[in-house]
């Protein structure tokens, strides 16, 4: 077994001005307690990034981006780069959302590209993957996944997979109500966990964190959590109320 702290991060979407998010944070912090068998991490919009940054230094939450360009600079248009990131304060990027894949197009390369860019500034990286509906109803989500994985993580040496985290999200679960049975979870985990095994060693896999995503709340955190391959939870509407958030994070 590897040494795995867990993970939970809130994904707040496109939500929150700067008065939510800096209360949302604020309310975050006051009710936090540094624990050191966790790890918490919010990612808020880039247009608050370094106003909630601000206002959880020294809280033990870190800040992250919700995606990330590649470049450090230059005619990226519409685009982030990872330093800009750092200098507002944020230490992790999310990639490959699956809003970002099913909406706006983004492919397992471009995705790739963005966690490339991420590692190469310094930054965590957390890579979404995850099957639809149909896919999983034509039993193809082992496929799938082996190939997110796979592509999603081309390029990405040994060492830098210390810096990298999974996240399970099927697509049918997020934003539906609709949770994947722990069952289910822990299998897709279980299953991610031995294609990163097979490209890299069994070491790296078992120390890569592999969070779950889609429909986590107050009231299925617990259950989830006890699965041996289930390492921590991306959270998207829920985390968006400190006080469904703060219950998440204090998971038994
Ligand atoms: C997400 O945004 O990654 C997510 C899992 O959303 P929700 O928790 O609302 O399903």
């Amino acid at each position: 077994m590897g040494n795995r702290r867990p993970l939970i991060a809130g994904n707040w979407k496109m939500h929150t001005t700067v008065v939510d998010g800096c209360r949302l944070a604020l309310d975050l912090a006051k009710g936090w307690q540094s624990k050191e068998d966790r790890e918490v991490l919010v990612a808020p919009p880039f247009t608050i990034l370094s106003e909630v940054a601000h206002v959880l230094e020294g809280s033990a939450i870190m800040v992250a981006a919700q995606n990330v360009c590649w470049e450090e600079k230059g005619a990226f248009t519409g685009e982030i780069s990872p330093t800009m990131v750092r200098d507002a304060g944020g230490r992790a990027a999310i990639v490959g959302h699956s809003e970002r894949r099913q909406l706006f197009g983004e492919s397992d390369a471009l995705v790739n590209r963005r966690l490339r860019g991420a590692l190469a500034f310094g930054l965590m990286g957390i890579l979404c993957i995850g099957e639809t509906l149909e896919e999983r109803e034509q039993e193809r989500t082992f496929a799938v996944l082996s190939q997110q994985v796979e592509r999603g993580l081309e390029g990405v040496s040994a060492a830098e997979m210390a810096r990298v985290v999974v996240a399970y999200e099927p697509v049918w679960a997020i934003g539906t109500g609709r949770t994947a049975s722990k069952e289910q979870a822990q299998e897709a985990h279980a299953f991610i966990r031995g294609v990163l095994a097979k490209k890299f060693e069994k070491s790296v896999a078992e120390q890569t964190r592999i969070l779950y995503g889609g429909s986590v709340k107050p009231t299925n955190i617990d259950e989830l959590m006890r699965q041996p391959d289930i390492d921590g939870a991306l959270v998207g509407g829920a985390a968006l109320e400190a006080e469904s958030f703060l219950r998440i994070i204090h998971f038994q």
